[in-house]
C-alpha cells in the first residue's frame, strides 16, 4: 500500500488527540480527588454532591473548559466504585424444564386408594324369609309394594339371592374399611325383618357419600348376563344419579371383567323412593339365572374384585355435604 504525507485535516485529528489525551489526564486526577474526598466525607446524598462540587472546582482551576469538566465530574462522581454497586454476576439461565403433568387421579382397581372421611351404607338385598304386608311406593304414594321380597336363586349353584348378597356386601364392607371408609350395614344376617323404607330410613340416618343395595338378577333368558344400576327418577339428586349410576356400574365391570348393560332412572322401587335425600343406588350384579355368572357370583375372588370395584366407584364420589 501506497504511503501518504499526512493531510491538514490528519495533522488537526492529531491535535485533538493530544488535548483529549491531556483532557483525560486531569479527568483522572479530578476523578481520584473525588474518590479520596468520599472517602472522607460522610457517605450521604448531600456529601456526594458536595464532592462533586469540589471536583468540579478542581477540574476548574485545571482545565480549559468549564463545561467538560463539570460534566467529566458529575460522570466521574456516578461512576465512583462506593455508589455503584458491584454488579451480581448473573448466573447463565438454565432452562427450565417444563413441568410434567403427574396424574392425579387414583389407581382404578387393587391400588391404595384412601376412602377416610367416607361413609357408606350398604343394604344386602332381601332376607330369608320375605315380607309380602305392603308399604308405600314412594312418599304420599297411594301405591303400594311388598316390604321385602324373596329375591332370586341361582341356576347352577342353587344358592339363594339373599345369601350371596349378604357375602358380597360383607366382602365390599371389608374392604372398604380397610381403606378408612365408614360403613354401615342394613343387615349382617340373613334372618331378619327389615322393610325396604325401614332400610332407606336407615340409610338416610348417617347421610352416608352413598348408598348402595347389592342384588344380583335374574331373567327368563339364561343367556342374559352382566351388570346394570337402577336410580331414582326424582329427588334432591336427580340430576346426577344416573351419571353417578353408570359410573358405578362401569366401575364394577373394569374390576370384575363382567358386561355393562345400563343404568335406568325409574319410580319403581320403594327402597330408592324413600332415600332420594342421599345418593342411592340399587346395583345388580349378575344374573343369578345365568349358569356362568351365577358360579361366578359365589365366587370369593369374584366377590373381592366387586368389592375394589365398589371402593372405586366410592373414591370418585364427592362427600355429602349434608352430613
Ligand atoms: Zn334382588
Amino acid at each position: 500500500m501506497k504511503k501518504h504525507a499526512p493531510s491538514k485535516t490528519e495533522s488537526t485529528w492529531k491535535n485533538a488527540k493530544i488535548a483529549l489525551s491531556v483532557l483525560s489526564g486531569l479527568l483522572l486526577i479530578a476523578a481520584l480527588t473525588s474518590v479520596s474526598l468520599r472517602f472522607i466525607l460522610p457517605d450521604s446524598n448531600t456529601s456526594t454532591k458536595s464532592s462533586a462540587t469540589v471536583v468540579s472546582s478542581i477540574a476548574t482551576t485545571t482545565a480549559a473548559s468549564l463545561t467538560v469538566s463539570s460534566t467529566s465530574a458529575s460522570a466521574a462522581t456516578d461512576t465512583l466504585p462506593t455508589a455503584t454497586p458491584s454488579p451480581t454476576v448473573a448466573a447463565t439461565p438454565t432452562p427450565t424444564p417444563t413441568p410434567t403433568v403427574t396424574p392425579t387421579s387414583k389407581p382404578t382397581t387393587g391400588g391404595t386408594k384412601d376412602l377416610s372421611g367416607y361413609v357408606v351404607v350398604l343394604d344386602p338385598g332381601h332376607q330369608t324369609h320375605a315380607n309380602n304386608d305392603q308399604e308405600p311406593l314412594s312418599p304420599g304414594s297411594t301405591a303400594t309394594k311388598a316390604k321385602c321380597s324373596s329375591g332370586t336363586s341361582g341356576v347352577a349353584t342353587g344358592r339363594q339371592e339373599y345369601v350371596v348378597n349378604l357375602e358380597i356386601a360383607l366382602k365390599v364392607r371389608d374392604y372398604l374399611e380397610s381403606l378408612g371408609c365408614t360403613v354401615y350395614m342394613t343387615r349382617t344376617e340373613n334372618d331378619v325383618d327389615i322393610s325396604n323404607i325401614e332400610r332407606a330410613q336407615f340409610a338416610l340416618s348417617y347421610m352416608p357419600d352413598a348408598y348402595i343395595r347389592i342384588h344380583c338378577n335374574g331373567a327368563d333368558d339364561p343367556s342374559v348376563h352382566g351388570v346394570s344400576v337402577f336410580v331414582a327418577d326424582s329427588g334432591k339428586y336427580e340430576d346426577q344419579l344416573v351419571g353417578w349410576g353408570k359410573s358405578l356400574g362401569k366401575c364394577i365391570t373394569a374390576a370384575t371383567g363382567a358386561k355393562y348393560l345400563y343404568c335406568n332412572a325409574t319410580d319403581t322401587y320403594s327402597g330408592l323412593n324413600w332415600a332420594t335425600d342421599i345418593p342411592s343406588f340399587l346395583l345388580e350384579l349378575g344374573f343369578m339365572t345365568n349358569a356362568d355368572e351365577d358360579q361366578l357370583l359365589s365366587d370369593p375372588d369374584y366377590q373381592q374384585k366387586i368389592a375394589i370395584g365398589v371402593a372405586d366407584f366410592v373414591a370418585k364420589m364427592p362427600l355429602n355435604p349434608d352430613r
